[in-house]
């Protein structure tokens, strides 16, 4: 397959008269198509990652990742994809949108997997393992031996998922890229970064995987603004540091209030920006939430995470009020 050829392909540099796209020549810039590949965000991404622009492709949201991966290397209704259960809830729903069969292994109480138990899911059709480190609703890291295995054993292509590393205290897997072929690596600027609405996603991989993203995806799937809103963003990383910090110690504070709560039966191992919390009855106290104007994420009926409630970290005020509230349920 070749990708769409688009006018701003043929021609790259810099010019007075573009008369070549078929644009208005009124409303600048939004007038404009914006650049396809995104050279200048990558430029930028690169350099603060650690990595080359040919490894990264940039798309709207991790989401437009997750889907292409299924429409660029699986056959619908031959091959399926592995993941851990429970986990984020994209990889399902794009597997059942591109009619392929989705596996899960379900990971152990402690919310890990053993690489041995999970390749034996594979077959010869299986073409993607799904893994989420830290995972979410679950917030812990998964074990980094258990995942090397995972990337080192499997014929496939492994799609790990880091949309918390910043909040981590592990290391992300970025480094490991030019070593191992097979590894996608996802991250966004969704979280961390506080740009959820501008749909912002990347994915790392080798060029060769980056080239075929390149031609499955849509020409300008990322947009004018949101390339100039990023590119300004990113010249500002110690601000994104500071909100990292701030929430980590939150979490924390967050973590010891709920702690000396009666409802409160456990907190599970935090390394993303969000708590999931064993409370005594997670519909009632999630209603009582709701009513009070506060919206947590009811996990009650995902599978490993009955009686959960998965609760992000916020600010300070949204925390004591959350907290606050909470104290009222157990008055009532
Ligand atoms: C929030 C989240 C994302 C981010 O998705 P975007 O489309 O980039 O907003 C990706 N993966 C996981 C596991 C998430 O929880």
């Amino acid at each position: 397959m070749s990708p769409y050829s688009c006018a701003r392909d043929e021609f790259e540099g810099e010019a007075s008269v573009y008369l070549d796209a078929n644009e208005n020549p009124y409303n600048a810039p939004y007038n404009r198509y914006p650049d396809p590949l995104q050279k200048a965000l990558k430029e930028k991404i690169a350099a603060l990652k650690g990595l080359r622009a040919e490894q990264i492709f940039l798309g709207n949201g991790s989401d437009e990742s997750i889907d292409l991966a299924f429409r660029a290397f699986c056959e619908p209704r031959i091959d399926n994809v592995l993941a851990i259960a429970p986990t984020y809830g994209m990889y399902k729903v794009c597997a059942d949108i591109n009619d392929v069969a989705y596996r899960e292994h379900s990971l152990d109480a402690d919310f890990q997997f053993k690489a041995e138990d999970l390749l034996a899911r594979c077959d010869e059709h299986t073409k993607l393992i799904f893994l989420c480190s830290p995972n979410n609703p679950t917030g812990n890291s998964l074990h980094s031996a258990e995942m090397l295995k995972v990337i080192e054993n499997f014929q496939g292509l492994v799609m790990l998922d880091e949309a918390y590393i910043d909040f981590s205290s592990q290391d992300s897997f970025c480094s490991l890229l030019d070593k191992y072929p097979n590894l996608v690596i996802f991250q966004t600027f969704s979280k961390a970064w506080a740009s959820a609405g501008l749909r912002l996603g990347m994915a790392f991989a080798s060029p060769e995987i980056i080239a075929v993203y390149n031609k499955v995806k849509y020409p300008y799937n990322v947009n004018l603004q949101t390339q100039q809103l990023m590119l300004a963003h990113l010249q500002e990383p110690q601000r994104i540091q500071a909100w990292v910090e701030e929430l980590i110690q939150q979490r924390s504070f967050l973590q010891q209030a709920l702690a000396a709560l009666s409802i409160v039966q456990h907190i599970y191992p935090s390394d993303a920006n969000f708590l999931l919390v064993k409370v005594d009855d997670a519909d009632a106290l999630y209603q009582y939430l709701v009513a009070q104007g506060i919206i947590v994420r009811n996990r009650n009926r995902v599978r490993l995470c009955e009686g959960c409630l998965r609760i992000t970290v916020g600010t300070a005020d949204e925390n004591a009020a959350l907290m606050a509230a909470m104290q009222q349920f157990i008055n009532l």
